[in-house]
């Protein structure tokens, strides 16, 4: 038995024998199995929509076959297709694709046209499934009155109403804050995991990946390569607010379970994104994104600092990020001055001046005078511990606050609060600099702890 979708030698022209023939895709192979999180990845441009497609029936290959469940989908006529398409499958587009002459209700119910029910069933069907994603309140409104995210979840409603077996999503978050976006991938992850429906999804956003058993990464109308992830492996995102999670503990959430080469590629967007919010001023969303952007382009030092802040002092129309000069200076200073110590900790082959290096950052950033010499002690092994990982952000959290009696450092809650934000921060820019230090930052502090050593005998300089 075959897959349970699988395309063979599939080669794509689009407007073959003519002037402007281009070859989209080429010698496609691939298996599917039910149930899988699919997500084909790659730039833009690489032929990911024209394979989806292809899967979909909405666009038919120069050569090849195309399988699912066991039925040529080449051989239908167009009758049968439609028909096909309409019951197996439920495509989620980037730019919802909703009909913007119907009522919602209206536009979730019309794929149910091809089946023989009445149409207040169809109606009803459509209702509850609006219901099911908390936009039944919008039956009546046309698809332009409402936000972006409402769209997409009633993008979501259509693709479902008639209970398909195959999800497949066209960058479906493509054009939604980071909020929306969370909430729409977490219905699609729902869909797989709960309801066991297979899910093809599109994203030239390696942030995406990590949501996918399956992954399929494509250059050129080509697959480069595949990989599949254990079952036990595919991440799924711990959203819940656990009071000790902080920034970087989800970050390492994040990336459980990948391989290295894909955190590679979600390292910098991510920790970009994570710097970027760090620094509390509200801004619209494209100005965060080209913020993110130039954040990335620094970390993965395609640019240098100054060439990032006349980016984000440039206006939008520029590609900029129209910051106030002042604003956009503060930021990138913050970020350049995060990113040279982390550069300066990871320089560094001793746990206990890899310490000195963010008690030194930690001195600049809070401005922080500790007199007594036991504090410092305290503080630096706390960052110690929670540097190699021997403790978590809530422990350490704790530890920093709670009373030099009970063997804490004793400062001030507000203090206390900062410099775990910091750490924490600090760990974030870190990550993943040099995988041998990071080693050896374990070994060394293994040894450290067994022979009780006292590293901080000379005073710590804040
Ligand atoms: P992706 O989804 O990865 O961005 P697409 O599959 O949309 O890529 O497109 C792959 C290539 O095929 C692109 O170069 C695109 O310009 C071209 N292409 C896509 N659709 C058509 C079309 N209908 N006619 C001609 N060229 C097309
Ligand atoms: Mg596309």
């Amino acid at each position: 038995m075959s897959s349970f979708i699988e395309l063979e030698n599939i080669n794509l022209t689009y407007n073959k024998d003519k002037d402007n023939a281009y070859q989209a895709l080429f010698d496609i192979n691939l298996k599917i199995k039910e149930g899988e999180f699919v997500v084909i990845f790659g730039p833009s441009g690489c032929g990911k929509s024209s394979l989806l497609n292809i899967i979909a029936g909405l666009e038919d290959p120069d050569e090849g076959d195309v399988s699912i469940e066991d039925r040529d989908l080449l051989s239908m006529n167009e009758k049968e297709k439609v028909e096909f398409h309409c019951n197996k499958m439920g495509m989620i587009f980037q730019s919802y694709n909703l009909i913007s002459t119907l009522d919602v209700l209206n536009n979730v119910a019309l794929p149910q046209m091809f089946n023989n029910k009445r149409k207040k069933e169809r109606d009803e069907r459509a209702m509850q499934t609006l219901e099911r994603f908390g936009v039944e309140k919008q039956w009546k409104k046309i698809p332009t009155e409402l936000s972006g995210g409402q769209q997409q979840r009633i993008g979501i409603a259509r693709a479902i109403v008639n209970n398909p077996q195959i999800i497949l999503a066209d960058e479906p978050i493509g054009n939604l804050d980071t909020k929306s976006a969370n909430n729409v991938m977490e219905i699609i992850g729902d869909l797989n995991r709960k309801e066991g429906k297979t899910v093809i999804l599109v994203s030239h956003n390696p942030e995406n990946i990590i949501w996918g058993g399956h992954i399929i990464y494509m250059k050129d109308g080509k697959i480069e390569k595949e990989e599949l992830k254990g079952p036990n492996q595919v991440t799924k995102i711990e959203r819940k607010e656990g009071k000790d999670k902080s920034d970087f503990d989800r970050m390492l959430d994040k990336l459980k379970g990948l391989s290295e080469e894909q955190i590679g590629l979600m390292i910098n967007p991510l920790k970009a994104r994570l710097l970027t919010e760090a620094f509390l001023i509200p801004y619209e969303k494209n100005q965060t994104a080209v913020m993110e952007k130039n954040v990335e382009m620094y970390l993965s030092k395609k640019i240098e600092d100054n060439e990032a802040l006349s980016n984000l002092d440039k206006d939008s129309d520029h590609g900029g990020a129209n910051l106030d000069f002042r604003t956009a200076k503060n930021f990138i200073e913050e970020v350049s001055t995060i990113a040279k110590a982390a550069e300066v900790f990871n320089s560094k082959n001793d746990i206990n001046e890899k310490v000195l290096v963010i008690l030194e950052y930690l001195g600049n950033k809070l401005n922080l005078s500790i007199e007594d010499d036991d504090t410092s002690l305290k503080l630096a092994n706390s960052i110690k511990n929670r540097v190699s990982n021997n403790m978590n952000h809530g422990e350490f959290k704790n530890l920093l606050d709670s009373s030099s009696k009970k063997e804490g450092v004793g400062l001030d809650k507000r203090v206390a609060k900062k410099i775990a934000k910091e750490v924490d921060l600090f760990l974030i820019v870190n990550y993943g600099a040099s995988k041998k230090e990071t080693a050896s930052v374990k070994e060394e502090n293994l040894g450290q702890k067994s022979q009780n050593q006292n590293p901080f005998q000379k005073k710590v300089d804040m």
